[in-house]
């Protein structure tokens, strides 16, 4: 391995201490004080829910899962509906795309947190019911904002 030239050692030196002072002067940061703050969520899907009257069991949604997320659950009308796995699920839609009835949708509901595993199984009577919104103790501000695809930091006061 060849030593690097000087020259190379002294503009990756003033570089450093360049972006140090411009820190110094005026921080910046691109992580977020999460729940305080947050990111804004571009192109994120969210939680899916079921209507179970337009399920035909056709298992589509299951078939199609490339986690193997939904498991079908039997009812006491004979009939079977699916369940989502959140531990496993990538929020792809797939499922909502392919299913024929429009009984799978999407929500807006980005945001899901849980204390042990066996929570993030939801079963079909989970699944009609969207979980619970809990608003953070104190606002919440968006720190992040993506333009075009791009992150761009928002200053906070
Ligand atoms: S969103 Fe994708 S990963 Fe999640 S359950 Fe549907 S198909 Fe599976
Ligand atoms: S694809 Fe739709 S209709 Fe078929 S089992 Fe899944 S939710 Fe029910």
């Amino acid at each position: 391995m060849s030593t690097p030239k000087l020259s190379t050692i002294v503009k990756a030196t003033v570089d450093a201490l360049a972006v140090a002072a411009r820190n110094f002067i005026k921080p910046e940061r691109i992580t977020v004080y999460y729940p305080y703050e947050k990111l804004e969520y571009a192109r994120m899907r969210g939680w899916i829910g079921l209507w179970t009257e337009k399920c035909t069991s056709c298992m589509l949604c299951a078939r199609i899962c490339p986690t193997n997320a939904i498991k079908m659950y039997p009812a006491p009308n004979t009939k079977r509906y699916p369940g989502i796995d959140y531990g496993r699920c990538i929020m792809c839609h797939f499922c909502i795309d392919i299913c024929p009835t429009d009984a799978l949708y999407p929500t807006p509901i980005k945001e899901l947190a849980f204390y042990d595993y066996k929570e993030m199984i939801y079963t079909p009577d989970m699944e009609r019911e969207p979980p619970k919104i809990q608003e953070p103790y104190k606002s919440v501000k968006v720190a992040i904002k993506y333009e075009g695809g791009i992150p761009k930091k928002v200053r906070l006061e």
